[in-house]
């Protein structure tokens, strides 16, 4: 095995922590999910098992965390690397990074969960050397986004899953379903909107139903905003509901007719699905991790 410094990487998200060690994301030495419960439990076990890990394998150099949020990442914050008001039970107010970085003795790299992605797609996946941009679309949808090598924070983290798109026609009666704007993207196309409204995950749903149509032309909306505000080389379309056959090219198409030839855009290359699969979280942690090492 070639030498360098033992990385510690976490994904929090909100059903699970994924964890893993190794001197790189391609060089995994061990990896174990945990389920998220309290912050109690599911950090105290995020603790053993790095510790376990360090014993075997030597002391881990960096943390990097890409984490649900909302979180705080304003580094002159006293609650820096808190995850801050979530509608996630017990985990409001939660110190997460200094947490963790206190107790395995190193520096730590934290950003959200879709931060985390785009840098694992910037460093190693389909977003190399360009500006863009990770949309997740499964419980809620977020996105992440990378201009020259930087992750945009700006006040605190941009929240793209909560736009207000134009409502579809065959779709105007459902009242959404976030629990702070109703009808904003994140209500009316995450996963649980989906079931609301159909009863069914899209991808169990008849290819001729009309969900499959409404719901890419509410992501085709974020991503045709997207294309005006930032001008993004790539966007990438991650995340549970992303799975459902035929909705990544319906999206496109949909791209394609919002745009009516306006937007300078690659049509065959800028919207795509992440080259890392599901792997694009826990490879931007180990980046994270990297970058505080050299900051
Ligand atoms: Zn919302």
């Amino acid at each position: 095995m070639p030498d360098g410094p033992i990385i510690g990487a976490i994904e929090a998200g909100g059903t699970k922590f994924v964890l893993a060690i190794g001197r790189a994301y391609n060089q995994i030495i061990a990896q174990t999910i945990i389920p998220t419960t309290t912050p109690d439990e599911t950090l105290s076990a995020a603790i053993s098992w790095f510790h376990g890990q360090s014993a075997q394998y030597g002391k881990i150099s960096a943390l990097g965390i890409s984490c649900f949020g909302p979180v705080e990442l304003d580094q002159s914050a006293p609650k820096w690397g808190y995850i801050t008001q979530t509608t996630k039970p017990h985990w409001s107010d939660t110190d997460v990074a200094p947490y963790l970085g206190k107790a395995l003795g190193c520096p730590v790299g934290f950003d959200t969960d879709v931060n985390g992605a785009i840098l694992g797609e910037y460093a190693h996946g389909a977003a190399q050397g360009c500006d863009a941009i990770y949309i997740t679309v499964g419980t809620g949808i977020g996105a992440g986004a990378i201009v020259n090598g930087a992750l945009v924070h700006g006040a605190a983290h941009p929240e793209m899953g909560h736009i207000y798109p134009r409502r579809h026609k065959e779709d105007m009666q459902f009242k959404g379903i976030c629990s702070f704007h109703g009808d904003c993207l994140e209500g009316l196309a995450s996963g649980p909107a989906i079931m609301a409204r159909w009863g069914a995950s899209l991808s169990d749903l008849p290819n001729n139903h009309e969900a499959h149509g409404i719901i890419a032309d509410y992501l085709a909306q974020l991503c045709i905003t997207l294309l005006a505000l930032y001008s993004p080389q790539r966007i990438i379309l991650g995340g549970g509901v992303m799975q459902s056959d035929g909705l990544l090219e319906n999206v496109k198409m949909k791209v394609e007719d919002y745009s009516n030839g306006y937007f300078a855009y690659d049509k065959d290359r800028y919207i795509t699905a992440p080259l890392l699969g599901n792997l694009s979280g826990i490879t931007g942690a180990f980046e994270l991790a990297l970058r505080a090492i050299t900051d």
